[in-house]
């Protein structure tokens, strides 16, 4: 998620496709696009693409300063600034004022998943923001749950949510994101998570709401080690029982937290190009991915914001593989990864797996 302490912000590595790479790269950015891909870690109003938001300000046409056309969107999602980048998420997030614009938003990300070979995705909802904004909340699960089942249907693209408390929003809105994951929480939800800003935002007060999402059965996936240490980390692990943790980008400075990641096998959801946007990491060849991977950790890649940090999960996937100098073997090792530490259930991870497996049996024989 995006953190408000940096000051440089969007597009850092590059338009979506361009990785850097020579052109000898060509050929694995083709093995990534075809192949069948699960995401983690991607959050529902930041997947909105200038496409979808085009749909949404022409929903609200003459009531929102956001351009309806996408070749004007494309420019009004350049950032100048940190501040600017907040003034238009925020811009975004005004779009969706009803469950209708709830359910355009679910469905419009799905279709772009859709385009990018994405199978299934885990996508963090933030309810809370909604809710606050005055969108019934039994309307909002509908809308959701509609998309859900359409985009499954239509497009074969299979979604599950993680309720995310927004940090900066503070213990009233844990209370109502616990509150509406646990007594009003749909079929398709599975976790319960943690974004905002890390600093000044402690974990450990928000585990009375973990407590109860866990006893009711839903897995916790909060957001820790991006923005501050590895202390963080720790604090996710023992006191929310994060079973993944968002980001982690900082656990690789402390040696005995890579062995308990590892000996427990808790995966790390890394989103590199997100990192550089926000100055949690200063430049690309710096992001400690190699060093995750090397101490043996279950590593799977990320796009949190894509379009907002212009990105998109194939383009992570083409920067991982540069980073970490993957061939389609390794590629598809990173996305079998992603099969392993999502939620999914045993037959659905199966058929997925099976799936990436095959794309790589049948690549140029
Ligand atoms: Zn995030």
């Amino acid at each position: 998620m995006v953190q408000p302490d940096g000051s440089r912000i969007g597009n850092p590595t590059g338009s979506a496709g361009d990785t850097g790479a020579s052109g000898s790269d060509a050929g694995i950015e083709a093995f990534i696009a075809a192949m069948p891909k699960a995401e983690l870690h991607v959050h529902h109003v930041g997947s909105a693409s200038p496409r979808v938001v085009a749909e949404l300000a022409a929903r609200h046409a003459g009531n929102s300063k956001v351009p309806t056309d996408p070749a004007a969107l494309a420019e009004y999602f350049t950032f100048t600034d940190f501040a600017h980048f907040i003034e238009v998420y925020l811009s975004v997030v005004d779009l969706v004022r009803d469950a209708e614009d709830v359910r355009a938003l679910t469905y419009g990300v799905a279709e772009d998943m859709a385009r990018q070979n994405i199978r299934y995705a885990e996508l963090t909802i933030t309810p809370y923001s909604s809710v606050k904004r005055g969108i019934p909340e039994v309307a909002f699960m509908e809308a959701i749950e509609d998309a859900r089942l359409r985009a499954e249907k239509e497009l074969g693209v299979v979604l599950r949510w993680c309720f995310d408390i927004p940090g900066e929003a503070g213990l009233e809105s844990a209370e109502v994101t616990a509150r509406l994951a646990t007594e009003l929480g749909p079929e398709g939800l599975v976790s319960f998570g943690l974004g905002g800003p890390e600093i000044g935002v402690p974990r450990p007060q928000f585990k009375p709401y973990f407590d109860r999402a866990r006893a009711a059965g839903l897995r916790s996936v909060p957001h820790a080690g991006e923005t501050t240490g590895p202390e963080t980390v720790w604090d996710a692990i023992r006191e929310l029982g994060a079973e993944r943790i968002g980001h982690g980008t900082q656990a690789v400075k402390d040696p005995a937290l890579l062995d308990h990641l590892g000996e427990h096998r808790i995966p790390l959801e890394v989103c590199p190009t997100s990192n550089i946007a926000t100055r949690a990491v200063e430049r690309i060849e710096d992001h400690p991915i190699k060093r995750m991977v090397d101490a043996g950790l279950l590593v799977t890649v990320n796009s949190d914001d894509p379009p907002m940090f212009g990105t998109d999960l194939n383009t992570e996937y083409a920067v991982a593989a540069r980073l970490l100098e993957l061939d389609e073997a390794g590629v598809a090792a990173l996305a079998r990864n992603a099969v392993e530490a999502s939620f999914l259930d045993p037959a659905g991870k199966k058929r997925l797996v099976a799936e990436i497996d095959a794309h790589l049996a049948g690549w140029r024989r």
